[in-house]
């Protein structure tokens, strides 16, 4: 039986890889510091025998035995990482050697879980792989950002350097059960405001889009890459390509919710990129992946979790 430790692992994408690992019959070891995400997005999993919790932070270094890695520990909504942006570097960093460096030993195959934020406010739209991205090295998503580069630089470097065989996964906008319902992604902001019957929070005029992939399709992904062949390290783009404005979001989650909520202008935060949408060509062929879930379909799971889960 492989053991798998995942970092970040009691987080939205963690937990459900871990969900998803266990299914497939892994030995499951899940490495938290719980900033961000929570025991309660794994307690189904505490009485199973092939899951363990670990309260840890990987910007120490970790001595476990396992198998292989997915590296997702990291803050990804922008309220919680830039509330202590030098932490968010160090994750991002120090995580990366730290992980890179069990990897070394172990001779594990390692995944890092990288994001479209690398392509910045991208001058070429759709994003490939080959675009090498327009990112403010000094702005207040640098810390998330650039740290997220240097990881992609320090798991190619190991790659090269020492043989070691990762996998780099781009992960574009992803929605889904178990979102923190106050994490400030737009996705659970819109949904727990409707919700309430509240304001929907528009920043700047609402014509910025983004392209939102149904988490469930994105774990998919997340392991064909983990189980590719050898020599396709990439780093690939999963995501979903149909992209929305934020305003289109909004009237579909309200005509989703129903109730009385007005739509609220906000400014619009510094560096918030106004396109965002995957070109999954290469996904499609080295994974032979492609996303199944429609945005209408995903943002109804979403929206029952909410109402379960905040009894609203
Ligand atoms: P999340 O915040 O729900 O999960 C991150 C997890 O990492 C949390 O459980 C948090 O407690 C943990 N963590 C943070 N710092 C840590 C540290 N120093 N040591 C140990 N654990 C730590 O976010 P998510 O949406 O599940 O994202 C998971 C990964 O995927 C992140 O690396 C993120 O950058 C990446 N990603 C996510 C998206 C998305 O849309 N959700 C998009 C692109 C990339
Ligand atoms: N956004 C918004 N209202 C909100 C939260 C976010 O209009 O209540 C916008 C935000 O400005 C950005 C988009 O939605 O343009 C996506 O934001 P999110 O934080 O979810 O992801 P990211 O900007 O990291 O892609």
């Amino acid at each position: 039986m492989k053991k798998v430790l995942v970092t970040g692992g009691a987080g939205f994408l963690g937990s459900h890889l871990c969900d998803r690992l266990i299914e497939k019959k892994y030995d499951v070891l899940c490495v938290d510091n719980f900033f961000t995400g929570g025991k309660e997005n794994i307690r189904h999993l505490l009485a199973n025998p092939y899951f363990e919790l670990m309260r840890h932070d990987v910007t120490f270094p970790l001595y476990v035995e396992v198998d292989q890695i997915y590296n997702l520990a990291c803050a990804a909504s922008p309220i919680y990482y830039q509330s202590d942006p030098v932490q968010t570097t160090k994750t991002s960093v120090h995580g990366a050697i730290n992980m890179l460096g069990l990897a070394k030993r172990l001779k594990a195959r390692i995944l890092q879980a990288s994001t479209s934020e690398v392509y910045g406010d991208p001058e070429v739209h759709p994003q490939d792989e080959s675009y090498w991205g327009r990112v403010n090295p000094i702005g207040i998503r640098s810390c998330y950002d650039e740290g997220k580069r240097c990881a992609e630089t320090l798991f190619f470097d190991y790659h090269r350097q020492h043989g070691l065989e990762i996998k780099m996964a781009r992960i574009f906008n992803t929605y889904g059960p178990r979102m923190h319902p106050d994490d400030g992604r737009v996705v659970s902001n819109f949904i727990v405001q409707a919700l309430k019957g509240e304001a929907i929070t528009i920043y700047g005029d609402g014509s910025q889009t983004r392209s939102f992939c149904y988490v469930d399709d994105l774990i998919d992904g997340i392991l064909r890459l983990m189980e590719s062949p050898a020599d396709f390290v990439g780093p690939v783009n999963i995501g979903n390509p149909a992209e929305f404005s934020m305003l289109a979001l909004a009237e579909k989650v309200l005509a989703l919710v129903g109730g009385p909520s007005k739509l609220e202008y906000r400014p619009l935060p510094q560096d918030d990129p106004m396109q965002r949408q995957p070109d999954i060509t290469l996904a499609g062929r080295a994974l032979n992946w492609t996303p199944t879930v429609p945005l209408e379909d995903g943002l109804r799971e979403t929206i029952a979790y909410f109402r379960r889960t905040l009894d609203l």
